[in-house]
Order: structure tokens, then sequence, then C-alpha cells
């Protein structure tokens, strides 16, 4: 193959742009994109908003608490943001959705990017999410206030699995989830500390016995906090 890889990119519709990168602006995820790994584009949802106050939401229907985001807005910001041949998975953050896991963050990351919707007050108008068929994903069973902290959570879950991203390349393979269990435990230096020492195995250099005590800590691990992990495969 020639040529660099193209930057992975996520386009974001929001009403808080400022919000972006934020966090994913250091470390790691800022170096990738210093280095144009991958490049972020967050679009004020609000620029298509509608009149003098430029109006994002509306009451809803059939009546309740809470304020509803437009269907014509959103669509409106949708499309002035992409080109009409753009193939990126077009996301709804949404505790409704299907929840995020790790296999889904893979496979974004091996695509061409994302395209993510921030939801805002009770949430957005349904014929929204038919019309510019947006897959909605959650981060999981909790109400939080905006879609934002969880499209930077999608996104911080992505960048790092991008080429090159991580520090060292290796330290993706063996993490919680990639297995179907939970990571074992770490130790580091000091070799005491508070009258707690290190297991045995991992002083000895014998890479086959570290390679299987971690193997049966992982395990007991998962049976014990997630064993619905274990009966997943
Ligand atoms: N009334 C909605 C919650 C709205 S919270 C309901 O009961 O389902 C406001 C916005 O925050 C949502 O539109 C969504 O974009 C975002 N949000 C809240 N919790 C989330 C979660 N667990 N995962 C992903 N997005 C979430």
């Amino acid at each position: 193959m020639t040529g660099a890889p193209r930057p992975w990119r996520a386009t974001i519709l929001t009403l808080y742009p400022e919000m972006f990168p934020g966090p994913l602006g250091l470390s790691l995820s800022g170096d990738a994109l210093a280095r144009g790994a991958w490049s972020i584009e967050p679009r004020n949802i609000r620029d298509h908003g509608i009149g003098r106050h430029r109006s994002v939401d509306d009451t809803p229907s059939g009546g309740g608490a809470g304020m509803v985001l437009r269907c014509d807005v959103l669509a409106a910001a949708i499309d002035a943001a992409l080109d009409p041949d753009d193939a990126r998975p077009r996301l709804l953050m949404s505790p409704r959705g299907r929840p995020l896991t790790q296999a889904r963050v893979r496979a974004l990351a091996e695509g061409e990017g994302v395209i993510v919707v921030c939801g805002r007050f009770e949430g957005v108008d349904e014929r929204v999410i038919e019309g510019r068929g947006l897959e909605e994903v959650s981060i999981g069973d909790y109400i939080l206030s905006g879609g934002e902290i969880a499209a930077l959570t999608l996104l911080d879950a992505c960048v790092r699995l991008l080429p090159g991203t991580m520090g060292k390349a290796a330290s993706g393979e063996e993490e919680s989830f990639e297995g179907g269990l939970l990571e074992y435990p770490h130790y580091t230096r000091p070799r005491d500390w508070e009258g707690r020492g290190i297991p045995q195995v991992l002083a000895g250099g014998n890479h086959g016995a570290i390679a299987a005590w971690r193997r049966e800590r992982a395990l007991e691990i998962t049976r014990a906090r997630r064993p619905d992990l274990l009966s997943e495969t």
C-alpha cells in the first residue's frame, strides 16, 4: 500500500461545540489529533435554529415535561454537515440505544470515522431518527444531561485504537473485554508495600507460568464480577 492513510474523521452535531475536543485534546488522543491520525469537526445545531432566537426545541406533542429537539432543525444541521455520499455510521447518543461494546468500538475504529448527534433536553423528535437513518447508541444504563460526554466517551474508546495512537502497540490486545474476559491484576514497584508483596510467579521470569497465572486470575475475576461475559460465547 502507498501513501499516508486518511485520517479517521469525527463529525459531531451538538448545541455545545466548545465541548470538543475537550479532554480528547490532551494525552494520547491529543497527540494523535495533532499528528493528524484523526480529525474532529464539531457543528453547532443552533446554526440551523429557527427565527431570531435560533430556536432548536419545542414542547412535546401530547404534553409532558421538558423540551424536544425539533426534527427539521436537526435534519438541516445533519444535511449541511454531510456530503451525500458520506458512508460513515450516523450515531445518535441515546440511553435507549444498543449499549456500546468493545467489539463495536473496534469496528468503528476500523472504519472511516463517525457522525455523532448529541441529544439534549428530553431527546429528539423520533421522525429525524427514521428520516436520517440514525442509529441510537447508549454508553450505559444511566441518564446524562446531554449526549456530549457520551460522544466523548465513544470517541476516546475509538481513537485509542487507531494505528500508532497507543504508547505501546501491544497494550491494546490484552485488556478487559478483548478476550471476552476482564483483565488480570497488575503490579509494579515497590516489591513490598504496607506488608503486601507481589505474587511470586510474577518475579520468576517463567513466561509460560506467568501467562497461565494471568489467565487463571482473569477467569476468576470475570466469574466473580461479570459472569454474563462468560456465558456470552
Ligand atoms: N428523556 C430521555 C433522556 C434524555 S437525556 C430518556 O429518558 O431516554 C438527554 C440526552 O443525553 C439524550 O438525548 C442523549 O443524547 C444523552 N444521553 C443521556 N444518557 C445517555 C446514555 N446513557 N448514553 C448515551 N447518551 C445519553
